[in-house]
């Protein structure tokens, strides 16, 4: 999938927003354009924030049902397959659909672009689509993405393709026979993709045997890759849309989550076991520093992986979790974010945090100091960066007080040199800063 993007997405994709009436048509005229990528339904143009399609619908509160298009096509492209299929001559009124929500816009971002549309329209006669500066855009609910269509299959893999077209083609309800699917009992450890466009849907370990006869997850991969409409149960792949089952919400798991997938929906891939061992060592039990990692904290057991490394489990090698000394700040700050850790963990001691819950505390300046040793390598460049720039301020600071004690050093980056960048040195060598590179 994810080579399969990039090579599709190549390096001029860029985010386009249009409206032209009910967005469910819109989108999918866009979405079969060869070249657009992605395509998602939304609001935008009002000032509510976070608006419900019940608000929008009402007509007062100034969004337009809008789509986003991320293509690499030309915006002349776009702006003609655009003025194709909707009416560019009625203003808050596209086929069935009447009121300001309604009306046909091309939000622009820049002159450059407005400068396009207005040459473009030029060779149109009585033109009444606007040309609006991009606002917030407010994706839709699951429901209304990619509604009543999917896209085409590129390289389709399924156990049954004729089931496959019976159910999870054009069909909202039905389900694969009981008992039926190759998937219901499968062992092995991997992952399932849609098996229409190989979008990652779950995880081997959280499939489980509900005794319904289908394969059962009480996890997804990524909720981001699924559309769940709560109207109907309904789960569909946010990539193509195809149908893949129903959610209910009797599942084994604290979240209750049941997904009851139709296994000729469903692809799977074995994990290559790396050297043929049936127990995994982990291969990655190395800090930020690319040293051994240490354990983040037994007193009090981390938050985490219950063997003192920041893990949400043994798969996992801490790519999402930083080992933190809590000070008094950041336990404040976790109490007025209404997740108070100051019952669970004193000023002084290490505790495992989700990474994005210490970049969030970084933004707001609140974030505790980061156990480097202890904070697995693989944790995200995101974090590692905000580090950085932490570490920066705090020694640019030192530094003009006059300190003295830190030595400053060009260190040349053979592999980028454009990346090259300074140092700054001090007693111990493993405290070397890196500063961004500045041009
Ligand atoms: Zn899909």
């Amino acid at each position: 999938m994810e080579d399969y993007l990039s090579q599709q997405n190549g390096g001029g994709t860029k985010t386009y927003y249009f409206a032209g009436g009910c967005f469910w048509g819109t989108e999918k005229k866009f979405s079969e354009l060869k070249g657009v990528f992605e395509t998602k339904v939304g609001y935008m143009g009002g000032s509510l924030k976070n608006p419900t399609y019940e608000q929008v619908s009402k007509g007062n509160t100034g969004h337009v049902e809008t789509v986003l298009v991320k293509s690499n096509l030309s915006l002349k492209k776009l702006l003609q397959s655009f003025f194709s299929f909707h009416d560019y001559t009625s203003l808050d009124h596209q086929g069935p659909d009447i009121g300001p929500q309604y009306r046909a816009v091309f939000f622009y971002q820049g002159k450059n672009q407005l400068k396009i549309f207005q040459n473009f329209v030029k060779k149109y006669k009585n033109v009444k689509t606007k040309a609006y500066p991009v606002k917030e855009f407010y994706v839709a609910e699951d429901y209304h993405q990619m509604y009543s269509f999917q896209k085409p299959c590129k390289s389709l893999k399924t156990e049954d393709k004729q089931v496959f077209q019976k159910i999870c083609k054009n069909n909202t309800k039905k389900a694969e026979l009981k008992n039926y699917g190759k998937y219901l009992h499968n062992k092995d450890k991997g992952i399932y993709y849609c098996s229409c466009c190989g979008n990652e849907l779950y995880h081997s370990k959280n499939q489980y045997d509900s005794g319904s006869g289908w394969p059962a997850f009480s996890k997804s991969f990524d909720e981001s890759h699924l559309l769940y409409n709560p109207n109907n149960d309904e789960l569909r792949c946010s990539s193509c849309g195809l149908h893949l089952g129903h959610r209910t919400f009797d599942g084994p798991t604290s979240t209750k989550i049941h997904d009851c997938i139709n296994s000729v929906c469903l692809y799977f891939k074995k994990k290559k076991q790396k050297g043929g061992g049936s127990t995994k060592k982990l291969p990655h039990r190395k800090n930020i520093r690319n040293e051994k990692l240490e354990v983040c904290s037994k007193k009090p057991m981390t938050g985490y992986y219950r063997d003192g490394y920041c893990m949400t489990g043994p798969d996992d090698l801490g790519t999402h979790t930083v080992c933190a000394k809590m000070d008094k700040k950041f336990l404040q700050y976790t109490k007025k974010k209404g997740n108070d850790l100051s019952s669970v963990v004193k000023p002084g001691q290490k505790w495992c945090l989700c990474e994005n819950r210490w970049n969030q505390a970084f933004l707001d300046g609140k974030s505790p100091k980061v156990v480097r040793g202890a904070t697995n390598m693989r944790t995200k460049k995101s974090i590692q960066k905000n580090m950085r720039k932490s570490r920066v301020n705090v020694v640019t600071r030192k530094k003009k007080k006059g300190g003295g004690k830190t030595k400053k050093q060009f260190l040349y980056n053979p592999d980028d040199p454009k990346k090259s960048f300074d140092v700054y040195i001090d007693k111990n060598p493993k405290d070397t800063i890196p500063r961004f590179y500045e041009n």
